[in-house]
């Protein structure tokens, strides 16, 4: 989708994001739905009654200003809580309902999750609100709802039901929701295996403070092909982990080496789902493209890549059954299976603030491990090839899930150490 949201037409902006939503598992069929209010004062929203998974730009309805409705079906039954939302609060111009598992888990439960589980939600999400339970469609519905924007929240857990987001746009919206379910699967994943530890504001106050586009620019940049292969590469890979469920849209950095320590990275504050070719940011010579900014994490991929030349590529991204362990201070033990152990070794975790420029690093950047855990706030991974590197994440992040899932069935029994040195020797020497 283009970055410039504005020139994407309401139509086309609500069926690709329904489409994410759907793919990655937080609506069902018949569940859910997307608006946007135009500069006109007209909304358009997901029709009531239509398959979510294979909705079209011409199944969108549009309810003219003046109430008249213009498509083939009827709109969403939810469309008057959509328009009170509207009315409440004009700083607001798209919404996104829907009943993704785990908030509907704290909605059952009657919690709000807490988003300073990792380092960015807080920013993105902002504090939560809560609506009491009311009849579906009802105008009673909309006015709980629009109660709990007028006091300013943009997301809102709701009684028995769900969510609904609020943004500036729908890119904005769909950042929020996916950033607060991402907290509710980290919050309910962890309890599994431990007690979740959050960050106080002061440590995501830190967080927020890094400085970004500090390299100097270079004055002229070249891109023979294998440079442009590289970027196309670290594309595909980015939109891969999205929809795998291995990335979202609000955190995650991929590089590749390219030549010596130079390299190619993702940029600063551009959605994980619409970066493209141009995104991608060349680092050489310890300088950057011009005009454009790569990741807060450049100068951790610059020391790892000075530091480890076997290392090729890194990807540092959150991915919810790796975080449950980041979040808990528990033990990621990959002696699960042989491919597990094969591929990554043993996991490490260390302290939230290792990544910060200003404190020592050198857990991170010296001996590079394949996988290694921030606690609360990602895994970086390293590998040669960028989708040996890809594979290593997937590897990790099923090992943390069968881990987890295994929990409630029993304790778990790793493989032995004769077991691993026998791996080690067929495997590894
Ligand atoms: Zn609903």
């Amino acid at each position: 989708m283009s970055k410039n949201i504005k020139l994407v037409h309401p139509r086309d902006q609500i069926t690709e994001v329904i489409s994410r939503i759907y793919k990655r598992g937080m609506t069902t069929t018949s569940g859910g739905n997307i608006s946007i209010i135009d500069d006109n004062g007209d909304i358009w929203v997901t029709p009531s009654a239509i398959d979510k998974g294979s909705l079209r730009a011409s199944d969108i309805i549009c309810v003219k200003k003046d109430g008249t409705v213009i498509g083939k079906h009827k709109p969403s039954s939810e469309f008057p809580f959509h328009k009170a939302i509207y009315e409440a609060r004009p700083d607001i111009k798209s919404v996104i309902h829907a009943h993704p598992p785990a908030l509907v888990s704290f909605s059952i439960v009657r919690q709000i999750p807490n988003t300073n589980i990792i380092s960015q939600a807080k920013h993105i999400c902002g504090p939560i609100g809560y609506a009491n339970y009311r009849l579906p469609g009802s105008e009673d519905l909309g006015d709980v709802i629009a109660d709990e924007f007028k006091k300013g929240f943009k997301a809102i857990i709701m009684e028995n039901h769900g969510t609904v987001l609020g943004g500036s746009d729908l890119t904005d919206a769909f950042e929020r929701f996916e950033a607060l379910e991402f907290c509710a699967r980290t919050i309910v994943y962890g309890s599994q295996i431990g007690t979740p530890n959050y960050l106080t504001d002061d440590q995501i106050d830190e967080f927020e403070a890094q400085a970004t586009g500090v390299l100097p620019e270079m004055h002229k940049t070249e891109y023979p092909s294998d440079e442009v292969e590289k970027r196309l590469e670290i594309c595909k890979i980015v939109k891969r982990s999205c929809e795998q469920g291995l990335m979202i849209s609000s955190y995650g950095t991929v590089s590749m080496r390219w030549k010596d320590n130079d390299f190619l990275i993702t940029p600063t504050n551009v959605n994980r789902w619409d970066i493209d070719l141009d995104d991608i940011v060349q680092i050489r010579g310890g300088h950057r493209e011009a005009g454009k900014i790569p990741s807060r994490a450049t100068w951790i991929h610059q020391e790892i890549y000075n530091r480890n030349p076997n290392v090729n590529s890194i990807i540092m991204t959150q991915s919810p059954y790796l975080m449950a362990f980041g979040v808990t201070n528990s033990y990621l033990n990959v002696r699960t299976i042989p491919e597990s152990w094969i591929f990554l070794q043993d996991i490490n975790a260390v302290k939230y603030g290792a990544h910060f420029r200003k404190n020592n690093n050198s857990e991170i950047v010296d001996n590079c491990p394949t996988a290694l855990i921030i606690e609360n706030d990602s895994v970086i991974i390293t590998g040669d090839k960028l989708l040996q590197t890809f594979d290593y994440l997937e590897v990790a992040e099923f090992s943390a899930k069968s881990i987890v899932l295994g929990n409630s069935l029993g304790e778990m029994v790793p493989i032995n150490d004769e077991q691993v040195e026998d791996l080690r020797v067929k495997f590894l020497s």
